[in-house]
């Protein structure tokens, strides 16, 4: 393996999953679902395939997807146009990789911040870019942006700013005021944005996701991520899209053609037809994730764990101290074996201090799953 790549060799998500698959425990660590999606949907994928959409679709996508997306998009109040303002990507992952390889030169600096989802620091690498990292602050149970720690760590050489929101490992959804607090520090120092919104539909209570592009002087210089998986239960089937100026989405279609070309057609087909009719599934998939991510920090806290606040996605962060450990990291790799539950340390998504004592658990599973886990977990004390 070349020495940029060599820190990326594994992903503690795959072999999190291994050590959960040997010790046949319960795997809360890497966030996928144990149900699928909308019946509609999967039924119009089958329906593809017997249709014979079973070719190299359009680079761009299929054209019922990139009208799907710009609808969805409206949302927001943004406006796309499919033919050039939206590209269809294999899964977000793609779609970010393929944005920084098209937008980002070797040597350029883009910032990420800290904890990280993993494949930003690779994406970097692969550009033969450096990244600048920002942690995240805890306040008040929740992590919030520090934007003077944001201002104060571009440098002339800084190209490109990395957003998740709502936020994994953290759950974290981003105010309004943060996220104009980033903006403008990307108006101010000229920096382009790339987000990753994969949980956009994924958040509880009052939360809002406010998608970065919205604000003053972002349009032009953001590239908004999304796709499928999350929505609609369908991990694997890796549809995501890219959406913003068309000269950004020209460069992410350039770097993205020679990846993997095009993304999965009869797929693409089910998920324009997920996007258009099954909003009121995805509500009520919010709804049950919203019970089961109370359900999950109830036991948590229960078993003696200090559960930080999550305002969305598939995870809830948990502070192992008062059970008297220290090291997050060591339990976690020790979890497997001593109770049988597989859960991911918080330090896997930074390189900084400040996350040793916080293991991310996941909640996108059946009531019966993660009541077994807390059972488990009770072992711990
Ligand atoms: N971004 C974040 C924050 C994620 O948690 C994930 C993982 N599911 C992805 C991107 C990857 O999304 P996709 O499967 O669409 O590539
Ligand atoms: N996004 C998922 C998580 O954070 C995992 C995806 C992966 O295995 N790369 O758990």
């Amino acid at each position: 393996l070349v020495p940029r790549l060599r820190p990326f060799a594994s992903t503690v998500f795959a072999e999190m999953t291994a050590l959960a698959v040997r010790t046949k425990s319960v795997n809360l660590g890497q966030g996928f679902p144990d149900t699928d999606g909308p019946r509609g949907m999967l039924d119009a994928a089958k329906q593809a395939i017997d249709d014979g959409i079973n070719q190299y679709p359009p680079g761009q996508g299929r054209p019922e997807l990139l009208d799907a997306v710009a609808q969805h998009r409206i949302r927001y109040g943004t406006h796309y146009d499919p033919a050039s303002e939206i590209l269809v990507t294999t899964g977000a992952t793609e779609g970010i990789t393929a944005a920084v390889l098209g937008l980002i030169d070797a040597g350029d600096e883009v910032i990420v911040l800290e904890p990280y989802y993993d494949s930003y620091a690779a994406a970097i690498a692969l550009a033969g870019a450096s990244k600048r990292v920002v942690s995240l602050t805890q306040r008040e149970g929740r992590f919030a942006v520090d934007v003077d720690a944001l201002r104060a760590a571009v440098t002339p050489r800084t190209k490109a700013i990395i957003v998740n929101s709502p936020h994994n490992p953290t759950g974290t959804v981003f105010t309004r005021e943060e996220l104009a607090g980033i903006a403008q520090v990307c108006v101010d120092n000229d920096l382009l944005a790339i987000t990753d919104e994969v949980y956009e539909h994924l958040i509880f209570g009052d939360a809002e996701h406010i998608p970065l592009t919205t604000l003053p002087g972002m349009a032009e210089r953001t590239v908004s991520v999304s796709s499928a998986g999350k929505s609609f239960n369908c991990t694997g089937w890796k549809i995501g899209w890219v959406c913003g100026r068309a000269e950004l989405v020209a460069a992410t279609r350039a770097a993205k053609q020679f990846l993997t070309f095009v993304s999965g057609a009869p797929f693409q087909v089910a998920v324009a037809h997920a996007l258009r009719t099954e909003l009121d599934w995805v509500g009520r998939l919010r709804d049950s994730l919203s019970e089961k991510h109370d359900r999950l920090a109830a036991g948590l806290t229960k078993a003696g764990f200090d559960v930080l606040s999550s305002a969305g996605t598939y995870f809830v962060c948990a502070d192992v101290r008062p059970l008297g450990y220290s090291d997050a990291t060591e339990l976690a790799w020790r979890l497997p074996e001593r109770v049988g539950v597989a859960a991911v340390p918080v330090s896997a998504f930074a390189e900084s201090g400040g996350y040793e004592h916080l293991l991310r658990f996941a909640f996108c599973k059946s009531n019966e799953v993660l009541d077994e886990a807390i059972s488990r977990l009770h072992q711990l004390a």
